[in-house]
């Protein structure tokens, strides 16, 4: 898969790519990341990008001429899905890291300052993209979010596909606490049943867990699905056991 990301500061990206599980997808080409700077698409002797809002009014807005350019160029008449990162787009989770990944390409364009002109989001975007309910100064670390979070879907990405699948979300549902060596931390111990080598047992465990940490942190998430009645009957346990710890929490 590839990403085009268009910025008005690429050294943002600099090393940013440079370590851990997106570093060995890069080199191994299962994905390729493209930082195109803005500027070197403004035909203003200044380099310009940006002016004053029409209106009046705080700050600057970025031009529409630069952006156009730059996706027409990267877009080679083709088809090509072009995001722009932006506070007031579709929110980012999940679902759409996943549908994203199913493209062999796409564009992100970082916005700054005020924002972009609004024909870009008018008539050259697909869609905008929101990392969250608060505003950022710039788009470059929701365009690094969504790299990082989108290349995991792509095959071979990550090591073993199980560990995606195991991952907060997958089904639904917060992934179950983990535990390493060591088994005693100044007394703070690791769950016997882990070393119980009963599968069975361990499994029980770790569904149980995932369910009671998603009940206690995202309860909307259980709204959301159709629970096995195996899962009901855990829950249900759950919801015994922890009713008071909730509440305090609530
Ligand atoms: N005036 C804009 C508004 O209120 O909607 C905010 C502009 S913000 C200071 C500058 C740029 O940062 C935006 O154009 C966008 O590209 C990026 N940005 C800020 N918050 C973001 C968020 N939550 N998700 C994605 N991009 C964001």
């Amino acid at each position: 898969m590839r990403f085009d990301i268009i910025t008005i500061f690429p050294e943002m990206f600099g090393s940013i790519f440079s370590a851990g599980v997106i570093k060995r997808a890069l080199e191994k080409e299962l994905i390729e990341v493209h930082v195109h700077n803005l500027r070197d698409f403004s035909h203003d002797k200044h380099k310009q990008v940006d002016d004053r809002p029409f209106g009046g009014g705080q700050g600057m807005v970025l031009k529409p001429e630069a952006i156009f350019a730059v996706v027409e160029e990267i877009r080679k008449n083709e088809e090509k899905p072009v995001y722009l990162l932006s506070p007031q787009g579709r929110r980012f989770d999940f679902c759409l890291a996943e549908k994203l990944a199913r493209h062999p390409q796409i564009i992100l364009i970082c916005g700054r300052y005020e924002g972009v002109d609004e024909r870009v989001v008018q008539y050259l975007i697909t869609d905008e993209i929101s990392v969250g309910d608060y505003v950022l100064t710039g788009g470059e670390p929701a365009a690094i979010v969504i790299v990082d979070a989108v290349s995991r879907f792509i095959p071979s990405v990550v090591g073993k596909i199980e560990s995606v699948k195991q991952d907060s979300f997958f089904e639904g549902l917060l992934d179950f606490p983990q535990y390493t060596r060591p088994r005693d931390f100044k007394g703070m111990k690791v769950p016997e049943v882990l070393f119980s080598g009963d599968h069975r047992k361990i499994e029980y465990w770790r569904r149980k867990k995932s369910l009671e940490k998603t009940w206690f942190l995202r309860p909307e998430m259980l709204k959301d699905q159709e629970l096995s009645p195996a899962d009901k009957k855990i829950l249900e346990e759950i919801q015994i056991e922890k009713k008071g710890k909730k509440d305090e929490l609530d």
